[in-house]
């Protein structure tokens, strides 16, 4: 009998968007973290502590849950304006739609 190959399992986290509750790998989204201390930022990370949000690397998604307060819910917080305007700068760094496959030059 012929030995079965083993699947390679890995492990994926996956992760939903609060905004379109699209799940994604955890890679593919952005994590928002509350830390221990109350701040609200944005973790590349993905590891640090505390309570997590996720959401994909789309304006129409951080405007939404910026917008419609989902993002706050979410992490149990109220965002402070000095967060809101932390989060927007960073909003305005991501691409509005689908990314373009535009080659770099
Ligand atoms: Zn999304």
């Amino acid at each position: 009998m012929a030995k079965a190959q083993k699947p390679r399992q890995k492990h994926v986290p996956i992760r939903t968007c609060i905004a379109c509750r699209q799940t994604q790998g955890k890679r593919q989204l952005v994590r928002i973290v509350r830390t221990p201390t109350g701040e609200v930022r944005i973790d590349p990370t993905g590891k640090q502590a505390g309570r997590g949000a996720y959401l994909c690397r789309m304006r129409d998604c951080w405007e939404q849950a910026l917008s419609s307060q989902r993002l706050a819910g979410a992490l149990k917080t109220t965002l402070t304006p000095e967060t809101l305007a932390a989060l927007k700068a960073y909003v305005a760094t991501l691409p509005v739609a689908d990314q373009d496959e535009e080659p770099s030059q």
